[in-house]
């Protein structure tokens, strides 16, 4: 880590005696890290920082090995937003078509319009069972938070506040990212969710919040005021994949014999790409003949 370069991470506690959960964070860097993998344009970049930023904060749900996989598929030109994080903190992600940028009014961006209004919301969580959970709720906006917020509502039955933001400078860097959801524990009394609400329609967007240097225990202080957040942990973010050379060397031998001796015949070497981290790892003949020769032992040829 740098040292001009504070870490992203996240905050979790309470506010009004436990009758309210929040969580906030600051992923600036781990969105530019993704802008910068990916080659996403600005409006790319801010709807793929809000999808990592909400994955980061739905992390602080998970346990032991378990993984969180968030996707929007919406009908927009962006295609699908994927982002999987697990109990570490460490975030992957990547968005369908990266080169998309549609400004919007002012010096907002069409988010929006780049997700598009129609499609799904998948949240999957693969706690070790056979099949991973999975809840899906349709787009509200393409927006990213407000749909979030609809899927909490509804599919989860949890009311939340989600806000979700990122700044984009004039040059296509993340300038500020971050985000926050604060969710009402039932059977709190209808006056909190009133007091709430009033703050909520006042408060600042979170990113302008992050850009000013406030970090996610002041906003979240700022925000209770005298409702009182009781911090209880932050834990780090940070973009960081699951692939490896080894994991790729797995899947090329499950293509099978075939298509490896296809492969070493016409192309000679191979270059993969991983998705969700756009790290390449190249093949030469040699490794590509000596997966070849475990492939045909695979398959007891
Ligand atoms: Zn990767």
């Amino acid at each position: 880590m740098q040292n001009d370069i504070p870490q992203d991470y996240m905050v979790i506690g309470t506010a009004a005696e436990g009758m309210v959960r929040a969580f906030a964070a600051r992923t600036t860097n781990l969105v530019d890290e993704a802008r910068r993998r990916h080659g996403t344009y600005p409006t790319a970049t801010a709807a793929l920082g809000r999808v990592l930023t909400a994955g980061g904060l739905l992390s602080a749900n998970l346990k032991g090995d378990d993984l969180l996989t968030l996707r929007f598929m919406g009908n927009g030109p962006l295609g699908a937003i994927i982002c999987s994080v697990d109990t570490r903190g460490y975030l992957r992600g990547y968005v369908q078509n990266p080169e998309v940028h549609l400004p919007g009014r002012g010096n907002k961006l069409d988010v929006g319009g780049a997700v598009g209004k129609n499609g799904f919301i998948y949240v999957s969580r693969d706690i070790g069972l056979k099949e991973p959970y999975t809840g899906s709720y349709p787009l509200v906006s393409g927006e990213i938070g407000e749909d979030l917020a609809a899927y909490f509502a509804k599919s989860e039955q949890i009311p939340t506040a989600v806000s979700l933001g990122v700044l984009v400078e004039p040059d296509g860097s993340v300038q500020a990212a971050g985000g926050f959801f604060i969710q009402v524990m039932p059977g709190a009394d209808v006056e909190i969710t009133a007091r709430l609400e009033g703050i909520l329609d006042s408060v600042l967007p979170v990113s302008n919040m992050i850009a000013a240097g406030r970090v996610p225990e002041e906003i979240l202080n700022d925000l209770f005021g005298t409702m009182h957040f009781n911090q209880l942990e932050t834990r780090p973010l940070a973009f960081r994949c699951r692939c490896s050379k080894e994991l790729l060397e797995s899947i090329l031998i499950s293509l099978g014999a075939d298509e490896l001796s296809d492969m070493i015949e016409k192309q000679g070497s191979a270059e993969v790409k991983c998705h969700f981290c756009a790290e390449t790892y190249q093949f030469d003949k040699s490794e590509l003949e000596k997966l070849l020769a475990e492939a045909k032992n695979v398959s007891g040829e």
